[in-house]
Formats: C-alpha cells, structure tokens, sequence
C-alpha cells in the first residue's frame, strides 16, 4: 500500500482527475516501497491546463507587482512553516539526507519565493527623452510558460522556475521529473493557499511524453529545463518550430583548481562538498580536481581521510550525510563509471563499492569514491557521472590547468583554491564557466546569477536576471508633435 494518496495532475487550483488511465509509482529510492500512485497527464489533461493557465495570466497579470509580490511572500511563509513535513517528502521521494533537505532544500525554495516577491514590485521599463518627443518601454510577462524539472532537487527546482515565472506576471505549467512528483504537487497546494489565482500555477505529472508536449505546444511561451545536456539539445530544437523562448540549465564537469599556496584544509572542504553533497547528484559539481603537484599527496591524504568517515545511512536518521542515489538504474550507470575508471588506469584513492545499509536494502548506496593519478582523457574525467566520484588530476603551472579545465563541452561552474587573490581573480576570468567560486565550493545563494556556458545551459536563474529571461520589452514611442509625412 502507498503511504500517500494517489497524486493527481493540479489544474485550476485543484486536483483532477485524468482523462486517461494511465499510472505510475514513485518509490523511495532508498527502500523500494511505493510512496504514491501518479496520474500520467495525456493530452486532454494538458489541453485542459493550458486552457486554465491562460485563463490564470490574464487575471494574473493585470495584478500589480506588489499584489504578486505578497502572494508569493505569503507562499514562502507556508513554505518555512512546513518545512518538517516538506522535507520529509523530499527525502522519501529523492534518497537525499534528512539534515541536508531540513537545512536547505524546503527553505532555499522558500527564500527564492520571498526574494522574486521582494522585487515583483520593482519590475519595471524605462523612459527615453527624444527631443520634445519621448519613448518609454513596458516590461511585459511572456504568457503561458512551462518548467520542467530535474529529480535532484525536485522542490528548489519548480521554486526557481515558478517564483520569477510569476513575479513577472506570467502563468506556469510545471512538469516535474517522472522519479520525483510529489513535493511539485505540494507548492501548488500552496500556492492555492496563499491566494495564487486558479490557473496560475499548474502541476502536470508524467514521463517525456509530457515533456515533449509542453515543447511543441504552440500556447506556450517559453519552456525552462533543468536536465541532461541531450535533453536540453531536444527540448531547444523541439521549442525552435514555434519559437519559444529557452531557458537550459544543464549538466556540468566542472574544475576545482587547487594551487599550492592553498589553504589545504579548506580545499579539501570544497572537494567534498562537491562532490559529495547530495551524493554526488548536484550539477555543478566539481568532479575534476585539479591539483597542483606539490601539495598533490598530502591533498589526497586529508581528503581520503576524511571521505571515509563521511557517514552513509537511512537518508531518514539525522545522523545520515549521504543517502541512496535516485534509482537502481542510476546507482548501476555510477558503478559502471567507477568500474571504467580502474580499467583505464585511475588510481583508486577511497571508496568504489556499494555500500549496504541496514533496512535499506534495495538502496543504492555508493561509498565516496576518489580517484587519483587520472588522465584527462579518461572516461570518468569527461563524462558527467552525477554520482559521488570525484577524479583528481595533477598540474604544475596557471596556463596548463586554465587550458585543461576549459577542454570539455561543459561550461557550469568552476572553482579555484588560493590565497593569491590575484591569481584567484585572473584564473576565473579565463575560465569558460558560467557560475565561479574563489576558496569555497556550490554557495549558490538567490541574490546571485546561476547557469552556465557552453553545453551546460542557456539563460540564468535566480537574482535580477532571472527577470530577463520571464519578459519581453514593448517599446513605445510617442510623437508629441504634427506628424510631417515625407511624400
Ligand atoms: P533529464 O534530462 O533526464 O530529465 C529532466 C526533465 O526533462 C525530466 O522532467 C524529464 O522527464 C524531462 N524530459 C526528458 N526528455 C524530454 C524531452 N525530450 N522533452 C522534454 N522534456 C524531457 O535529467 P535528470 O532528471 O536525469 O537530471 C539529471 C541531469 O540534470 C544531470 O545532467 C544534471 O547535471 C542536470 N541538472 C542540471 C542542473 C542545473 O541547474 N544546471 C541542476 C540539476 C540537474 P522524465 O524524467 O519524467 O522522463
């Protein structure tokens, strides 16, 4: 028996049920037992909600700024005030550790609904003099938008697509990933409470198929993936044929570049953090640790040691650091990469074995693995794994490690450890990443841009640019005089 009622799509301010009949299971992925039953949405159901959701804009954007802006304020509030229950459900639905989703995933959704609503009342265009004559631009909402999310972060991620989607006035169809529905469906409940129109915000459930609809739809606006590069390149041609506006946050091989004069300690720190937090399921990730040679052994002594002790457990016990990986197809693709990293020639440093833990039986749990002595044309050093391997690379000079960091596809994030502060600043600038770090690793706070160059994305999310991407400018000039006509 499922532990939660059956999930239905969210249409209208409320549950409805499917015209089809077609259901799927979301399990935790840390026990195998069936969390709830899902309505698959067929197109009718999605036909319905995007009906709705225009219906939704246009009372939704006549609101002014401020209106939006306490709705969502009120939404954030509910958000903190349940964040027991909210988390909860994360960590059933995803295998994440309880102490990481308490800590962050239910209330950084929150702080990105109070930061759009903070400035819903600030978006604005602009005025232009021209002489006794003047033009003025409108900052206008795009319509109807779809946001479809990744399984890593199910509830951030429809958090920083749903919250400048609305601040700017625009309605959403939200889609979240077929392996994580539950907490999606969750916001637009509180939504509804916090006073959001009908409509306004729709939560359509289901696998590609719904994807792919919201891609070629000719109703809606703009689509925001947060996915795999390959579905970023499918959702980018399928959104060309009615040009919709993209936003693609996608996947990453990022560096984290260790000079000598770092603080090794804190470098460590930011090595685990990113790689491991989350079990490794974290985009941004630095799984490429470029270290240079004369502190390489004593780098990899401290952080194997401390790798070990790292504490993998019922992602339910607060004691718990890293929890399952989201599915047993996902934990087998890791243990392949690990497997293809000691066949090419990688040294392995700690970790590399599932890990078994007690009750959690049918849990893919994967020890903290680190490789050392890797090349940079191993598998495991190119390819985006999404799973706790780290892979540690030696280099000795600024121009080599600038050169090799750079030679992938993927453009995300980017990290270096130093104490030159000047070297710190002129190795980020000549690094090809679209989210960077000096001596820490993945803060990713609201008020800050986020996305990536390259194969790793298209457009940014949170802060005021995030604006940008959620409306278009009208431009309108005025004449103040006679119209002369030349002819
Ligand atoms: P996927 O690309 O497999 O799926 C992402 C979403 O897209 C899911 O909801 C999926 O549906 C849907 N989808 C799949 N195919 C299509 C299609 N053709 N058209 C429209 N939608 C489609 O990614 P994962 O869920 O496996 O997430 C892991 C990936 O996400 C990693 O590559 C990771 O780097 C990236 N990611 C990027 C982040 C960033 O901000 N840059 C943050 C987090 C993750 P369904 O799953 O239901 O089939």
């Amino acid at each position: 028996m499922p532990i939660l009622s059956d999930i239905k799509n969210y249409i209208g301010g409320r549950y409805v049920d499917s015209a089809g009949t077609e259901r799927f299971e979301t399990r935790n992925p840390a026990t195998g037992e069936v969390l709830a039953i899902v309505e698959q949405a067929v197109a009718s159901d999605l036909g319905a909600a995007l009906q709705s959701a225009r219906a939704g804009f246009s009372t939704w954007r006549q609101k002014t700024g401020a209106e939006r802006g306490r709705i969502l304020r009120r939404a954030a509030d509910i958000l903190r005030a349940r964040n027991e229950e909210l988390a909860r459900l994360e960590v059933l639905d995803t295998g994440k550790p309880w102490q990481e989703a308490i800590a962050v995933d239910v209330l950084s959704g929150a702080d990105c609904l109070d930061y759009f609503g903070g400035i819903a009342a600030a978006i604005h265009g602009d005025h232009f003099q021209l002489g006794s004559n003047f033009a003025y631009t409108r900052r206008e909402p795009l319509g109807v938008c779809a946001g479809i999310g990744a399984w890593n972060y199910p509830l951030q991620i429809a958090c920083w697509k749903a919250a400048p989607a609305l601040a700017c006035g625009n309605a959403m169809l939200f889609k979240p990933a077929e392996l994580t529905p539950i907490t999606a469906a969750k916001l637009a409940e509180i939504f509804t409470e916090a006073g959001l129109p009908d409509g306004v915000f729709n939560v359509v459930q289901g696998d590609a198929r719904v994807g792919r609809w919201l891609t070629t739809s000719p109703g809606i606006a703009k689509v925001s993936l947060t996915g795999e590069v390959g579905t970023g390149k499918a959702v980018m041609a399928a959104a060309a044929d009615t040009l919709k506006h993209v936003t693609l946050e996608l996947g990453g091989k990022s560096p984290i570049i260790v000079f000598d004069d770092a603080d090794l300690d804190a470098a460590v720190s930011g090595a685990i953090l990113g790689n491991f937090y989350t079990q490794g399921e974290i985009c941004s990730n630095g799984t490429r640790v470029f270290v240079q040679r004369p502190v390489l052994d004593e780098f990899l002594d401290r952080l194997a040691r401390r790798a070990e002790r790292i504490r993998i457990g019922d992602p339910m016990d607060p004691e718990t650091q890293m929890g399952a990986l989201i599915s047993e197809e996902h934990g087998q693709r890791v243990m392949a990469y690990i497997e293809a990293g000691t066949r090419e020639g990688a040294r392995l440093v700690c970790g590399g074995r599932r890990a078994s833990v007690q009750g959690c039986e049918c849990g893919w749990f994967i020890e903290p693995t680190v490789f050392a002595d890797c090349r940079d044309d191993m598998t495991i050093v190119r390819e985006e794994i999404f799973g706790p391997v780290m892979t540690v690379l030696a280099f000795e000079g600024e121009e080599e490690v600038i050169a090799r960091a750079n030679d992938t596809i993927f453009g995300l994030s980017a990290g270096v450890f130093t104490r030159d502060l000047s070297r710190g600043h002129r190795v980020i600038a000549a690094l090809d990443a679209g989210t960077c770090w000096i001596n820490t690793y993945n803060v990713t706070p609201i008020e800050i841009p986020f996305g990536g160059f390259k194969q790793s994305g298209i457009g940014r999310e949170n802060s005021l640019a995030a604006i940008e991407h959620y409306t278009q400018l009208k431009t309108v000039y005025v004449e103040t005089g006679k119209l002369a006509a030349p002819y």
